[in-house]
């Protein structure tokens, strides 16, 4: 039996627009993302010689085939032909569910990574991430990390310049948003407001940070922030504390904040803490 480890981070959406309503019911979207060092952590054994097994620390997270780290366990077998010998998958969670940040799919993209490193490389990191995009839209951005442009439904990269070190503060309030709804209403709307995508790639490769926290904008925050008076004061605490940006990532509800150092996330987070428990304090990985 062989032990295998990975970090599975969290990715927030530094910009989200909808292009168009495709055919195939899925949306086409140009989205920049970038991961944190705020993570999961994801254990394999190998080699088992038993039945697969899935444990997670968190109660709400299926722990069987419905688990995206497990589809990709069984996805890496088919496709490259080894016998993994019977799986265990051990999962430490900190990402919070029904947050956009991924976390699903950044579980899938680590248990996808550590596989190709036992099987000596099998795929190349675009190769994993092709394969990655059966599982989920996002998954093929977690396997490749770090800042990239996503287009299609976000399974077609390019990787950008690293974001510049900073804080990132993370809230994300008890309310879920469903994401099928959340589609159906932008769908009926006019998105009066777009993110500036080559201006934000320019800002990345001039590292700066003013710019880029200036340039977050994700088409889904008003949608979001018109039904849920939250989003408001959280966008408000970040302000108050100097947040250089701030915005909603994904289809919700975490919200993110770029500040200009940790004594300003430590403030905002403190008074945040008054309201919400769920807050990350951490920067782009
Ligand atoms: P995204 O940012 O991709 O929209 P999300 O914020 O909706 O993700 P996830 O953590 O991906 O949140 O969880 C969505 C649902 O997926 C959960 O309610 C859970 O039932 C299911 N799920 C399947 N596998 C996992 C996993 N490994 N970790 C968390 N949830 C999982």
């Amino acid at each position: 039996m062989t032990t295998l480890y990975e970090s599975a981070y969290a990715k927030i959406n530094l910009t989200l627009d909808i292009l168009c309503k495709r055919e195939d019911g899925f949306h086409d979207l140009e989205t920049i993302m970038q991961t944190l060092s705020l993570c999961d952590d994801v254990e394999i054994d190998v080699q088992t010689g038993k039945e697969w097994t899935l444990w997670c620390d968190k109660e709400d997270v299926p722990c069987d085939s419905r688990n995206l780290a497990w589809k990709a366990a069984e996805l890496f077998e088919q496709h490259s032909g080894r016998n993994l010998g019977g799986v265990a998958i051990r999962i430490k969670k900190r990402i919070p569910s029904q947050a956009g940040m991924g976390g699903g799919s950044s579980d899938a993209a680590a248990v996808l990574r550590m596989l190709n490193r036992y099987c000596g490389h099998l795929f190349s990191e675009m190769e994993l991430a092709d394969l990655g995009g059966r599982i989920g839209s996002d998954v093929p951005f977690c396997v490749a990390g770090g800042t990239c442009m996503c287009e299609g439904r976000g399974e077609r990269l390019r990787r950008l310049p690293a974001m510049p070190e900073c804080t990132i503060l993370v809230c994300k309030p008890e309310f879920g948003v469903s994401t099928p709804a959340l589609y159906r209403t932008i769908d009926e709307k006019e998105i009066l407001r777009r993110p500036d995508n080559a201006a934000m790639e320019q800002a990345l490769k001039a590292k700066d940070l003013a710019s880029i926290a200036r340039g977050v904008w994700n088409v889904f925050d008003p949608v979001v922030s018109e039904v849920h008076p939250e989003m408001n004061e959280i966008r408000d605490v970040m302000q108050q504390c100097g947040a250089l940006g701030q915005q909603m990532t994904g289809s919700g509800s975490a919200f993110f904040g770029v500040m200009p150092d940790a004594q300003s996330a430590e403030r905002a987070a403190e008074q945040l803490r008054r309201r919400y428990s769920c807050i990350f304090i951490c920067k782009p990985v």
